[in-house]
């Protein structure tokens, strides 16, 4: 019986999918799409700067061979009674079979329209840089399809860039998270295993709790994430939480695909004329982003629903 049990062991550790070391993630390429970003101005919804963000993504993106669509909205924007036009960017890479629902990777590519903590008061109506609010998610992903082209994975994966996520100002809950609403408002719940929301990650003191509300509904991504972070080496990822945060993961949940929020909320710069690439490192980025892309790489440590 022993032996029996032996055997039967050996043979279900030789089923299990062994681990596949993903390629190494270039945070100093990562930190030069983050600088790209903000060399173009605030990337406010509906400015110039705005629509050369995206072109930016439509040429990274076709360049690492992922077909590259947009999704064009407007919104009423109360606080000026008209309409703004809204543009989220969405990249699909498909490694895995036609049916096979993808993981969902997400950032917001805008930029706050207003600087609410502005060392001079007389300034708050100026929109911030976003450095880290903003653009170093969307540099992780720009990296990530860098990944895809050089080392395809065997899985499908949807790189999502919304827009107009940091619009509302302070305590307008309903005019934040505008792309990510509107981008739910489609059919996605079948088109997704389940999705992680990346915002703030790039500060050069980086330091990532285990967000609340991820936490309470969500607590298997978190446990990958946070498992393939220890594995990894990653020592920023901290192993208890601090934020409920209102972010896209939570109208990306709401539409049924259950998706955390990777998120640093202990940066001092948040929503200051501050907010600038000397704040953010390449090895906080390569933090996420090597995490990211073990999951990627790995999806036998997907959690199953
Ligand atoms: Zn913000």
């Amino acid at each position: 019986m022993r032996q029996l049990i032996i055997l039967l062991s050996l043979v279900l550790v030789g089923c299990s999918s062994d681990p596949i070391e993903p390629p190494a993630f270039d945070g100093q390429r990562a930190y030069g799409y983050l600088e790209q970003q903000v060399a173009l101005g605030p990337r406010v919804p509906g400015t110039e700067a705005s629509k050369a963000c995206r072109d930016l993504f439509y040429q990274h993106f076709e360049s690492c061979n992922l077909q590259v669509d947009s999704q064009a909205f407007t919104f009423f924007d109360p606080y000026s009674s008209i309409d703004s036009p809204l543009v989220n960017v969405i990249a699909h890479y498909r490694g895995g079979g036609d049916d096979e629902p993808a993981l969902l990777l997400l950032a917001h590519y805008d930029s706050r329209p207003r600087t609410d903590f502005h060392t001079d008061t007389t300034l708050i109506h100026l929109p911030i840089d976003g450095a880290n609010d903003g653009a170093s998610g969307v540099a992780v992903l720009m990296e990530l399809a860098n990944m895809f082209k050089s080392h395809p994975p065997d899985c499908n994966v949807d790189l999502l860039l919304v827009d107009g996520e940091d619009w509302g100002k302070p305590g307008d809950i309903d005019y934040y998270l505008l792309g990510s609403r509107e981008f739910a408002r489609g059919n996605i719940r079948d088109k997704y295993c389940f999705g992680v929301v990346i915002d703030l990650i790039g500060d050069s003191d980086q330091q990532i709790f285990r967000e609340e509300y991820t936490e309470r509904f969500y607590k298997p991504i978190n446990d990958m994430l946070w498992q393939t972070a220890a594995m990894l080496g990653v020592n920023t990822f901290r192993e208890s939480t601090r934020y409920t945060m209102q972010d896209d993961h939570i109208s990306i949940g709401a539409a049924g695909v259950p998706t955390a929020l990777l998120i640093d909320f202990d940066y001092k710069y948040w929503h200051t004329e501050f907010d600038t690439p000397d704040k953010c490192s390449a090895e906080s980025l390569a933090n996420v982003g090597k995490v990211l892309a073990y999951v990627i790489y790995n999806s036998s440590i997907w959690p199953k629903n």
